[in-house]
């Protein structure tokens, strides 16, 4: 673990590979590689027409929240770059006989408040600049919940959707044996973000365990958290981050007067945050109208029974196909008439054209970055209120914190447990966020990234720089 920090990198400067006990490969600078050209295609692709890119994005906000709370200068300009940023490049046998090389990316933003902590995405559209704008958002969350972790992502560019449960496997394990001791229980703790799931954290779990030397074998678990029950995993983590969102809707709906038996939602993405939410708001008399996934988009003026279509995704992987509902388009998803909108699907994808569309009185941001600030500039016009995904999604990282601990202490907390810690710390944190917002008149968002960065910029002057 030692000499990762000096693994910095400078994209323009130079780039490190590296793999368990290599040395990194450092290229010359100015001369595009492969690896920029890929990025930069990954980029397009994973980006609409209009060129989004979500790193500075992210950046802007922090330049507002800074100025709003005063935070130095020095504090601001640590925080604009990741610490780490590590890329490898690992070959794996497909079911064929051939091999292919995979890239995977690991990007260590920052460990002030504790060890890097954050998801592995596992998709075609993976790029540096998504990752690092990912790992950005981790530090602000943990910052904000208070949890004694850093920010970090990373992820691997493939389409899951393409390679069998074994190929899925040895790319899961090799990526693991690529990154090597640049993730540990006391340094880096990857968990399931898109395209990943809680199997596959075991995977992780356990070419870890096998490439480590380990004295307590039940304390190496805690390498990643979001695994199954059986081997390490929390009560209440799979349905973490939609349950946190859930607390975060419900002190909203208080404070706005807002009765939610009888209300209407429109839910894009049903992997793990949509279809948990879409369950938990079926719980709370709010119906889910109209979905969408990575395959399309459809209706039901009836509302679609939770259950049944969370199974039917489990089962099928998509949402293509499912009978109980009429496929419609993205541009009438968007259009679709109701109370609630939740994103649970990739960013940019409410940008001004989708926000022009939306008919609907709040958005909660389950998704990272979903909203472009073109589009969340029309929703305020247009009155309608956000909660962003900084304080709406934290409750995934919370439940992994909660699954970390556990795993350290050898012990196990029941549901009731977590879902009572998670409760009060959703609901203590989503007051401080919507007092500061009312107080300085600012958006939930900028009022998120005033706390974490507040948190931030305090331990950074009690800590002082080194040496
Ligand atoms: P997932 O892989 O379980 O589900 C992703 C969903 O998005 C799938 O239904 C997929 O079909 C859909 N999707 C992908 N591309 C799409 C497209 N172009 N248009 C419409 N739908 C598309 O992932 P997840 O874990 O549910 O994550 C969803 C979002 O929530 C991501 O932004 C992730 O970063 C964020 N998030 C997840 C967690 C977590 O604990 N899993 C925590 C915090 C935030």
């Amino acid at each position: 673990m030692a000499g990762t920090s000096e693994l910095n990198e400078d994209k323009k400067a130079r780039k490190s590979k590296r793999g368990r006990g290599d040395a990194p490969v450092v290229e010359a600078p100015g001369q595009p590689d492969q690896d920029e050209r890929d990025d930069r295609s990954a980029q397009e692709a994973s980006v609409s027409e209009d060129n989004y890119e979500f790193f500075k994005v992210i950046q802007g906000y922090l330049d507002e929240a800074a100025g709003i709370i005063g935070l130095p200068a020095h504090v601001r300009e640590m925080l604009s770059q990741p610490k780490n940023e590590i890329i490898v490049h690992f070959p794996v046998r497909m079911d064929d006989g051939s091999l292919k090389i995979f890239k995977g990316y690991r990007i260590q933003h920052n460990n002030l408040m504790g060890p890097y902590k954050g998801g592995l995405r596992f998709h075609h559209s993976v790029s540096l600049d998504d990752l690092k704008a990912l790992a950005t958002m981790m530090t602000w969350k943990c910052a904000l919940m208070g949890i004694p972790f850093g920010g970090a992502k990373g992820g691997v560019k493939v389409d899951t959707n393409k390679l069998s449960r074994d190929e899925l496997m040895r790319v899961t394990r090799r990526f693991t044996h690529a990154l090597g001791n640049n993730i540990g229980p006391n340094y880096d703790i990857p968990a399931p973000d898109v395209g990943s799931n809680a199997q596959m954290m075991v995977w992780i779990m356990d070419t870890y365990m096998n490439q480590v030397d380990h004295t307590n074998k039940n304390a190496q678990r805690a390498v990643v958290t979001g695994k199954t029950l059986n081997c390490g995993g929390s009560p209440g983590r799979e349905k973490a981050t939609a349950q946190g969102a859930i607390h975060c809707l419900t002190e909203w709906a208080k404070d706005n007067r807002f009765e939610l038996e009888g209300k209407t939602a429109i839910v894009q993405g049903f992997g793990n945050v949509g279809s948990f939410s879409s369950l938990l708001l079926s719980k709370l008399g709010v119906s889910t109208i109209a979905v969408g996934d990575h395959t399309g988009y459809m209706r039901s003026v009836e509302g679609f029974n939770a259950h049944k279509l969370s199974d039917y995704v489990k089962k099928n992987g998509s949402i293509a196909g499912y009978e109980g509902g009429q496929p419609i388009t993205r541009e009438e998803f968007f259009a679709t008439k109701a109370d609630i909108f939740i994103p649970a699907a990739l960013e940019n994808q409410l940008r001004a054209p989708e926000a022009e569309l939306l008919q609907v009185k709040l958005v909660v941001e389950g998704a990272n970055g979903p909203c472009s600030p073109e589009g969340e500039a029309l929703l305020a016009k247009k009155g309608i209120a956000v909660l962003p995904d900084v304080l709406a999604n934290s409750g995934g990282v919370t439940v992994s914190y909660y699954e970390w601990v556990q795993n350290l202490r050898s012990e196990t907390w029941d549901l009731e447990e977590v879902d009572r810690r998670l409760e009060k710390t959703m609901k203590e944190t989503y007051r401080k966020v919507a007092f500061f917002a009312s107080e300085k008149k600012v958006s939930m968002r900028v009022a998120a990234y005033c706390l974490a960065l507040r948190n931030l910029g305090n331990a950074y002057e009690e800590r002082g720089i080194f040496p």
